[in-house]
């Protein structure tokens, strides 16, 4: 495949997860996105709450870095020379703390895991790959902030929400071996093997073998 491929940060792990569905998704188009609204629509509140903040550090106390509050609204683009694909993303926010490092902080909606799951941590590696690309150098690490709703008093008509903050360190070299293995996904000209282990396509193919019959 010779066009110039973009893939999003959010993207990333699908290389790695299912070959299939990836070179589907490339060659033919994506499916339907299946992620809930709300959870669009939460990230879209807490950004505009926190558009006050930037340029300065009088930060709310449950904001994860203590610094300066970054402009974050522009997607970040960088190419890989090796495989010739950009790499596009726009962070939820992003901090600088006084010694001069930058932290990526990503807004997520549910319970807060014991560790990070390895498809954000993929992401977060990617916002750190397109930040150091794009001239904002050291990258100290990423946090994933949880609100997670709670029981609690509504007649106000508010909901309460607890917030976590999940930290992690970040690696943007291993975004060059995604990248590397997704070019090769991409450029296979019949369909790859699919993931062992998806329960869709093992239920797919269950019906298909019973409809069969
Ligand atoms: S195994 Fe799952 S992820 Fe892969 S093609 Fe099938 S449905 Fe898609």
């Amino acid at each position: 495949m010779s066009q110039p491929i973009t893939l999003s940060v959010t993207s990333l792990q699908s290389a790695l997860n299912c070959p299939l569905c990836f070179w589907i998704a490339e060659r033919l188009g994506s499916p339907p996105s299946i992620f809930a609204r709300i959870t669009s629509q939460m990230d879209s509140v807490i950004k505009g709450y926190m558009r006050q903040f930037i340029g300065g550090s009088d930060l709310p106390e449950w904001f994860p870095v203590r610094g300066t509050f970054l402009d974050a609204s522009q997607t970040l683009r960088a190419t890989d020379s090796t495989t010739g694909i950009t790499v596009a993303g726009k962070l939820d926010a992003l901090a600088k703390t006084p010694d001069g490092k930058y932290h990526i902080v990503d807004y997520k909606t549910g319970r807060p895991p014991e560790e990070v799951p390895y498809y954000y941590q993929m992401q977060l590696d990617g916002y750190a790959y397109l930040l150091e690309r794009n001239g904002y150098q050291p990258v100290a690490g990423g946090v994933l902030l949880y609100f997670t709703p709670q029981h609690g008093d509504l007649r106000d008509g508010l909901f309460p929400f607890k917030i976590t903050a999940v930290h992690a360190s970040v690696d943007s070299s291993r975004v060059l071996s995604t990248l590397a293995r997704a070019k090769e996904i991409i450029d296979a000209t019949t369909p790859p093997t699919r993931s062992e282990d998806c329960e869709m396509c093992m239920w797919r193919e269950q019906v298909g073998q019973r409809l069969s019959k």
